[in-house]
C-alpha cells in the first residue's frame, strides 16, 4: 500500500461502520488556550464540553444517516505547549512537529468495545500487522500517587478477550498505566477518562516480554501508535469524578508511524531494518530534492547522543529535520500562521530558521527551503487543498523569511563559533560533565538581538559541541531590553496624546481578534 492508500483504507474501514468523514480543522486553532491545532479531537471540543449538540452534520455539511461517527485525518503541530516535541525532531524517527492524526469519534454513541474491536481489526486484518507484535496499555490508577478514578476493568476485559481469540496470553499483552500515559483530562476540570493506547513491537526477533519492558519507555523499537480516548466523567472542582450522561469515544493514531512502519517493514513482514517513519512515501520527493541540491546521501543513521555526531548523522539528521520543517511550514502558512515575532508566529520562524540553519549544515545556500515546498504540495495537496491552492504564497513568504535570515546567518555562526571556542578554552579543567562548559549569556543574547538567532537555536549549536548556554545571564540581558522597551514605548504614547491622536483606538482594534480567510482577501500579488 502507498501512503495514500492506507489514509484512504482507513476513511473506508470507519465509513462502512457509520463514520462520516469530516475535513481536517485548520492548524490555526479555534480555542485561544492552544498554540496550534494538536489532536484530532480539538475541533470537536465543544460536543464535548456540552457546548454543541453531539451532531456530525455541524462539520460535515449534509446529515448524515448517523449523526454521531466521525473519522479525519487531522493536520497537527507539536511544538509548543503542552505538547512540543520539536527538540526531538531529526534526532528520532517517529516525533514531527507536523504530522497527520487519524481518528475516529463516538459522541454519546459506540463505547469502548466497539472502538477497540474496529481497531484491533483495522491493525490486524486489514493492514495485517502481526498480533503478537501488538501490546494494549489501559489505565490502571497508583492510588499512592493520587492517580483519579477506578481501573479501568471495562477496557481490561475487552482486551483480555481479544488477545485470548488471537491465542495471546492477556498477561503479557495488556500493560497497566498511571494517569500519565492512560488518563486523559483536559484541564483541571471538565469531560475527562481513561485512555487504552496500542503499542507496537518492532524488535526483528518479536520477543514478546522484551518489547513489553520497552512500552511507553520511547524506544524506537516499540512505539505507540493508536491512543483510544474514553470520555466517561466530569472532573469536579472538589477532585471528585461524576459519570457522564453521554460518553464520547476519541481516538488518535499517527499516521506517518503507520505508513513508515509499513514501509520499512515491507508491509509488516521483515522486521529486521530499523524502524523510521522517514521511510513512507510521503517523504520521497523531499529526500530527493535535498539530496540533489546538496549532492548528500541519506543513509538512515539515527545518533544515540545529541553532542558529537559523525559525519554521517549530522547529514541524517538535517535530512529529516528539513523534510519535516518544510511541512510544517508549508501546512501552517496554509493556515495563515505567518513566520513573525510572537507566540505561535514565532514559533513557526523559529522552526524555519532551523530549517535554513540544517540546510547551511548540508552546504545548501539561501534560497534553497522555497523549493521543498513543491514536494510537499505534491504528497499533501491532494489530502488539503489549501496548501496546493496556497502554494505561490507560501513560496513567496518563506523566500522572504530567507533573504532576511540569510544575510545574518554567516556573520551569527562566526561569532558562535568564536564565543563557543572561548568557552571551551575558559572551562575549568576538571569540570565534571561537558555541560559545566558554558557560552555566555551575553553571546546568546547578541546571536539573538542582532543576527536574529533564536535561543532555541543556539542551544541547539551549543549542545552539539557539548556546551550548554547561561539562560539566566540571557534572560537578564532580555528584561533590561524589555525595560528599555516600555521606556520608550511610554514615551511615544505621551508624544501621540499631545498631538492628539487616537493611539488608543488603534491599540484596541490591532487586538481584536482576526479569523484567517485564505489569502485572496489579502493583497496577494
Ligand atoms: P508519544 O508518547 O509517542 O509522544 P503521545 O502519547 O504524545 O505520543 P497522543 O497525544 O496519544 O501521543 O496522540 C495520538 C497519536 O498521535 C500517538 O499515538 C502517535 O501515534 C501520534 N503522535 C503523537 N505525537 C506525534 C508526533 N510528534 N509525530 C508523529 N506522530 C505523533
Ligand atoms: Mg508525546
Ligand atoms: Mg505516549
Ligand atoms: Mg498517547
Amino acid at each position: 500500500m502507498t501512503s495514500a492508500e492506507i489514509r484512504q483504507s482507513f476513511f473506508d474501514f470507519f465509513a462502512q461502520r457509520g463514520h462520516t468523514i469530516v475535513p481536517s480543522a485548520p492548524l490555526l486553532p479555534s480555542s485561544p488556550g492552544l498554540l496550534f491545532t494538536n489532536a484530532g479531537m480539538n475541533q470537536f471540543v465543544p460536543i464535548f464540553l456540552g457546548e454543541a449538540e453531539p451532531r456530525v452534520s455541524q462539520w460535515a455539511g449534509a446529515r448524515p444517516a448517523r449523526d454521531t461517527r466521525a473519522a479525519d485525518t487531522q493536520k497537527c503541530i507539536r511544538a509548543g505547549g503542552k505538547h512540543n516535541d520539536l527538540e526531538d525532531v531529526g534526532f528520532d524517527t517517529y516525533h514531527h512537529t507536523f504530522f497527520e492524526m487519524l481518528g475516529n469519534w463516538s459522541f454519546g454513541d459506540y463505547f469502548k468495545a466497539d472502538s477497540l474491536r474496529w481497531g484491533w481489526e483495522l491493525l490486524t486484518q486489514v493492514w495485517g500487522i502481526p498480533a503478537k507484535r501488538l501490546f494494549a496499555t489501559i489505565y490502571a490508577p497508583d492510588k499512592a500517587q493520587g492517580d483519579p478514578a477506578d481501573f479501568d476493568q471495562e477496557a481490561y476485559d475487552i482486551w483480555a478477550e481479544i488477545f485470548k481469540n488471537a491465542g495471546l496470553d492477556p498477561a503479557l499483552h495488556i500493560v497497566h498505566g498511571g494517569k500519565k500515559d492512560n488518563f486523559w483530562m483536559m484541564g483541571e476540570t471538565g469531560p475527562c477518562g481513561p485512555c487504552s493506547e496500542l503499542h507496537f513491537n518492532l524488535l526483528p526477533d518479536d520477543d514478546e516480554a522484551a518489547g513489553r519492558a520497552l512500552v511507553n519507555r520511547d524506544s524506537p523499537r516499540c512505539i505507540e501508535i493508536w491512543n483510544h480516548v474514553f470520555i466517561q466523567f466530569n472532573a469536579n472542582a472538589d477532585g471528585s469524578f461524576a459519570p457522564l450522561a453521554a460518553k464520547h469515544v476519541d481516538t488518535g493514531m499517527g499516521f506517518e508511524r503507520v505508513a513508515g512502519l509499513y514501509a520499512t517493514t515491507r508491509g509488516f513482514t521483515d522486521f529486521t531494518a530499523e524502524p523510521s517513519n522517514y521511510a513512507a512515501d510521503l517523504f520521497a520527493p523531499l529526500f530527493a530534492e535535498i539530496a540533489a541540491r546538496s549532492g548528500k546521501h541519506y543513509a538512515g543513521t539515527v545518533p544515540a547522543r545529541r553532542d558529537h555526531l559523525s559525519e554521517q548523522e549530522q547529514i541524517d539528521v538535517a535530512f529529516r529535520v528539513l523534510a519535516d520543517h518544510a511541512r510544517c511550514l508549508t501546512c501552517a502558512i496554509a493556515d495563515g500562521i505567518m513566520p513573525g515575532n510572537e507566540g505561535r508566529n514565532y514559533v513557526i520562524r523559529r522552526i524555519l530558521r532551523r530549517g535554513i540553519l540544517y540546510g547551511a549544515k548540508l552546504g545548501l545556500k539561501t534560497g534553497f527551503f522555497e523549493k521543498l515546498v513543491a514536494p510537499v504540495v505534491a504528497s499533501l495537496g491532494p489530502v488539503f487543498k489549501e496548501v496546493a491552492e496556497q502554494e505561490k504564497i507560501i513560496c513567496r513568504i518563506i523566500r522572504s523569511e530567507e533573504e532576511s535570515f540569510g544575510r545574518t546567518l554567516e556573520r551569527g555562526l562566526t561569532l558562535f563559533n568564536r564565543a563557543a571556542g572561548n568557552a571551551e578554552a575558559q572551562a575549568a579543567p576538571h569540570a565534571e560533565s561537558a555541560h559545566a562548559k558554558k557560552l555566555s549569556g551575553e553571546a546568546a543574547f547578541e546571536l539573538y538581538d542582532t543576527y536574529g538567532f533564536p535561543l532555541d537555536m543556539t542551544q541547539l549549536l551549543a549542545t552539539e559541541r557539548g556546551l550548554s548556554v547561561d539562560t539566566q545571564k540571557f534572560e537578564a540581558l532580555m528584561e533590561q531590553q524589555r525595560e528599555r522597551a516600555r521606556a520608550a514605548q511610554k514615551k511615544e504614547i505621551v508624544v501621540a496624546a499631545t498631538e492628539g491622536s487616537e493611539t488608543g483606538t488603534a491599540n484596541a482594534a490591532a487586538l481584536t481578534p482576526t479569523r484567517f480567510v485564505g489569502y485572496t482577501q489579502l493583497d496577494a500579488s
